[in-house]
């Protein structure tokens, strides 16, 4: 490992390298491989944040290309020293499926995987992220403390308050943890809390020890105006080769009901023009190349002014999403001169009524228009994202999917006929898996036989349409997915018996005394009460419970209007 994390070192960009002496040693580690983790923005920008406050040293690590270690130690990038030799080893979660990811990543690094089985001058071990403040209980046995919400706010107080000196005993470490459960919002420490099921296996009761709080705040950032987000390190061995990445905001207005980010980053924030345009020319001092990431990048204010004001051939720009309904000419123009080969829509649904059940908010003629737009405007080849398995989705649901790809299709040709050049269209088609703090949360999963009898659907329907090529996300890969989403801490037997098994899913699922499906196809109890409950993000449950009813009527819901709306409860009412 220590030869790979030099090569990666040699590559790089930007780099930080801070001396030891007196400084609190973090080792920040994505759980999945280097190529995967330097494409990720989040764990970039809290490589920074942490290495920008003083007293922390901050140095990165990922699980070995191979997936083993091979008797070799886990070693950080900058400086090749062991994990073990970091007082806090902090995990940036962004999937759930990475939590299985902490447990190898432990093993391999030769620490107890257990929280209870680590001792004394072992490494505090704390996890954030994504997937931590959507639900950490999975991974809870694993984690000392996890921090609920964005990290601008989140670390500079928890730096402050940690003392190397805790790690020395137990009762240091133990009064450390309490002391910040119980004052430092956005942080939840496991052990204080205690689970209690009903006979039926739903969760009864999560009670909090020790006067832990009863309810963990996700903590954000209010305001985004000063507050740079972008790319610390530059690398050619990423996704994103040599791109410099750039969040333009926070959260999105639609609200489509199977989105976490919709809900999870509320309220929608924006950066300013200005703010960009710095971040821009820090980039372009770089790179060529600059990337813009978002939940709902089109509907950033001016984003078209912004984009036109740096048109020059030498200047490639990307968007991580792009709204049928949002496609600009200063978009198409910018698309153009990026030279960008192909561009990609997310109808998510085929018909109508399923777009409405999920509160898309964009027509078949969004999307047909779009792509008729971005074909003429000279950009060959069209990628279009679809799911299977949404709620009250029918089987006709599906068949309306083919023939809006023939649609697509028609239009695409057309365009591309004029244009004499025929480019491909790839279709992405996942399984939906229902998410915590959604309006879906309640909903049960698709079956995996009817998934793939919706997939065989669509392939049977495509399967005469020349240039269009279809891309499946595996319905097991889903299901696992899934039921780690919504798992509860009874999760981390089935998480711990898989690396015993070696990644053997089939064969630890058929060991387990739980029934997975439990987790899976289920659909909850209106008033259940979830193991992610625990967690405030301000959004009132009974406003997705609302949301969840309006679905099933085919009703759509206004986008949000920050200002001057409280629907969902977290902006305060005027
Ligand atoms: S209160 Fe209204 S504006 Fe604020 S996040 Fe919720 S839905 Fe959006």
């Amino acid at each position: 490992m220590i030869k790979l994390s030099k090569k990666y070192a040699e590559s790089e960009t930007g780099a930080v390298r801070k001396g030891w002496k007196g400084r609190t040693r973090i080792a920040l580690v994505y759980p999945n491989q280097y190529r995967v983790g330097m494409s990720n923005l989040g764990f970039q920008t809290v490589y920074l944040l942490l290495n920008n406050i003083e007293h922390i040293v901050c140095e990165r690590t990922f699980l070995p290309d191979n997936g083993k270690n091979e008797g070799s130690r886990i070693v950080t990038i900058e400086t090749q020293r062991p994990v073990t030799d970091f007082d806090i080893i902090a995990f940036s979660v962004s999937f759930e499926s990475d939590f299985l990811n902490i447990l190898s990543f432990l093993n391999m690094a030769g620490l107890p995987i257990l929280a209870k089985d680590r001792r004394p001058g072992h490494p505090l071990i704390v996890a954030g992220g994504v997937a931590c403040f959507l639900n950490p209980e999975p991974a809870a046995l694993f984690i000392d403390c996890f921090l609920l919400g964005e990290a601008e706010v989140l670390l500079p107080t928890f730096c402050e308050s940690f003392d190397r000196l805790i790690l020395r005993s137990n009762e240091g470490k133990k009064n450390f943890l309490l002391d910040i459960a119980k004052n430092l919002p956005g942080v939840y420490v496991p052990e204080f809390y205690r689970p209690l099921y009903n006979n039926d296996e739903t969760l009864k009761l999560f009670e909090p020890l020790c006067e832990a709080p009863v309810k963990v705040q996700r903590v954000y950032l209010h305001d985004l105006s000063n507050v740079s987000t972008c790319s610390a390190v530059l690398t050619p061995h990423t996704s994103f080769k040599k791109t410099f990445l750039i969040e333009t905001g926070r959260g999105c207005t639609h609200g489509c009901r199977f989105c976490s980010a919709g809900y999870i980053y509320r309220p929608p924030r924006y950066r300013t023009v200005s703010e960009l345009k710095k971040c821009i020319q820090k980039g372009l001092a770089l790179t060529d190349r600059i990337g813009f990431v978002g939940a709902a990048v089109s509907d950033l204010p001016e984003i078209g002014a912004l984009c036109s004001e740096f048109k020059n051939d030498n200047i490639r720009i990307s968007f991580s999403s792009l709204r049928a309904d949002a496609v600009t000419e200063e978009f198409l123009s910018i698309l153009r001169q990026s030279r960008v080969k192909t561009a990609t829509i997310a109808p998510d649904a085929g018909s109508q009524r399923m777009r409405d059940v999920i509160n898309k908010g964009i027509t078949e003629e969004d999307i047909l228009k779009t792509a008729e737009r971005l074909v003429t405007k000279g950009i060959p080849n069209l990628k279009l994202y679809f799911m299977t398995g949404l709620p009250y989705e029918t089987f006709e649901d599906i068949e309306e999917i083919v023939k809006l790809c023939k649609k697509i299709k028609d239009v695409f040709l057309k365009s591309s006929r004029i244009r004499r050049r025929i480019g491909r269209i790839t279709l992405s088609i996942n399984p939906f898996v229902p998410k915590p703090f959604t309006p879906f949360q309640w909903a049960a999963m698709d079956e995996e036989r009817i998934i793939k009898q919706k997939i065989n659907i669509i392939k049977e329907g495509l399967k005469k349409t020349a240039n269009l090529r279809i891309n499946v996300e595996s319905p097991r890969r889903a299901y696992i997915q899934a039921m780690i989403s919504r798992g509860d801490r009874r999760m981390a037997e089935i998480l711990l018996r898989v690396v015993e098994n070696r990644g053997n899913w089939p064969k630890t699922l058929k060991e387990s005394r739980f029934n997975p499906d439990f987790f899976v196809s289920r659909e909850r109890y209106i008033n259940e009460l979830f193991p992610w409950d625990f967690i405030d993000h301000g959004i009132k449950k009974s406003f997705l419970r609302h949301e969840y009813y309006q679905a099933g009527k085919e009703k759509v819901s206004p986008p949000c209007k920050v200002g001057s709306c409280s629907l969902c409860g977290v902006c305060p009412a005027k």
